[in-house]
């Protein structure tokens, strides 16, 4: 069994506010959300992260991004929203489960910080 915050919120053995989950993904609330809308949608299946990803993870990393532009359709954040993968320390990923942000419900600066 991995030691993953995900795998564990996965195994529903750490709480969070589930907002949408299919056969191979599911999505969350962050629990320190930088926008009025701030999921995250991650892959049931572990992997570590972008930069570890395979060709065979090619499929579930869309899906994690269809995912994430049907909670924007449902959530009427269709007029701007971002989906984000922070990739390595230095861009500040912080937990090695891969996972795609969507944030909306605001204006968003470019280039982000
Ligand atoms: P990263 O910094 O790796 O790109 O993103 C990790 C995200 O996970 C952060 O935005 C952080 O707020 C969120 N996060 C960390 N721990 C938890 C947790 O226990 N529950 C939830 N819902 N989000 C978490
Ligand atoms: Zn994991």
């Amino acid at each position: 069994m991995i030691d993953c915050l995900f795998c564990r919120i996965l195994r529903n053995e750490i709480p969070a506010k589930k907002i949408y989950e299919d056969e191979h993904t599911f999505a969350f609330e962050d629990i320190n959300p930088q926008a009025p809308t701030h999921v995250l949608i991650i892959p049931k299946r572990h992997v570590r992260g972008l930069k570890e990803a395979t060709p065979e993870d090619a499929e579930l990393i869309g899906r994690c991004h269809l995912a994430a532009a049907h909670i924007a359709r449902q959530r009427g954040i269709e007029d701007g929203y971002r989906t984000v993968l922070n990739v390595g320390p230095q861009a500040g990923q912080s937990v090695f489960h891969l996972h795609v942000h969507l944030l909306g419900g605001r204006s968003l600066h470019w280039p982000p910080g």
